[in-house]
């Protein structure tokens, strides 16, 4: 399992996949990085909760670069209003279609990303299970940090503004 996060002293960005210490030292600014690393987590190689900030609340999501999925479909729409515009309605549903259906393919194939709802650590590699919890956004609400920054990655961040 590879741990992806954020230093709580520097924020640079650090991974590591040594769950054996109790604590590690962050590369850049030296803060030490408590580990609760949990047997399951050493033993089964699942997050069941989070090593880092000790949370005990983590979900599960594919590990799909919203950006990209985004831009997908805005380019497809595009392009399919364009076709429809110059008449050729066929080509216009099949940019769609096609779309559609390179979104479907990346959903199946793409591992899956457990993430904690407070640090926003990534978990990735982990064994597969179906125990994982999806996303909560009362859980989210709960754990959403101040540091506003820090949880660009977080969906509730945008969802707070509505
Ligand atoms: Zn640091
Ligand atoms: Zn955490």
């Amino acid at each position: 399992m590879t741990i992806t996060f954020r230093c709580p002293k520097c924020g640079v960005e650090l991974s590591f996949d040594d769950l054996s210490q109790s604590s590690a030292p962050c590369p850049q600014c030296g803060h030490a990085i408590p580990v609760h690393a949990t047997a399951a987590m050493r033993d089964h190689n699942t997050a069941d909760r989070c090593a880092l900030c000790d949370c005990p609340h983590v979900y599960v999501q594919k590990d799909f670069n919203r950006a990209f999925g985004v831009s997908l479909f805005v380019i497809a729409a595009i392009a399919s209003c364009w076709l429809y515009f110059y008449n050729k309605v066929w080509q216009a549903f099949a940019v769609l279609l096609g779309a559609a259906a390179v979104d479907y393919l990346l959903y199946r194939i793409l591992p899956d990303v457990i993430i904690c709802y407070r640090c926003h650590s990534q978990y990735r590699d982990f064994a597969p299970d179906t125990g994982y919890a999806a996303f909560e956004l009362g859980l989210a609400e709960k754990y959403d940090p101040k540091d506003k920054s820090r949880g660009a990655e977080n969906p509730a961040a945008d969802w707070k503004q509505r």
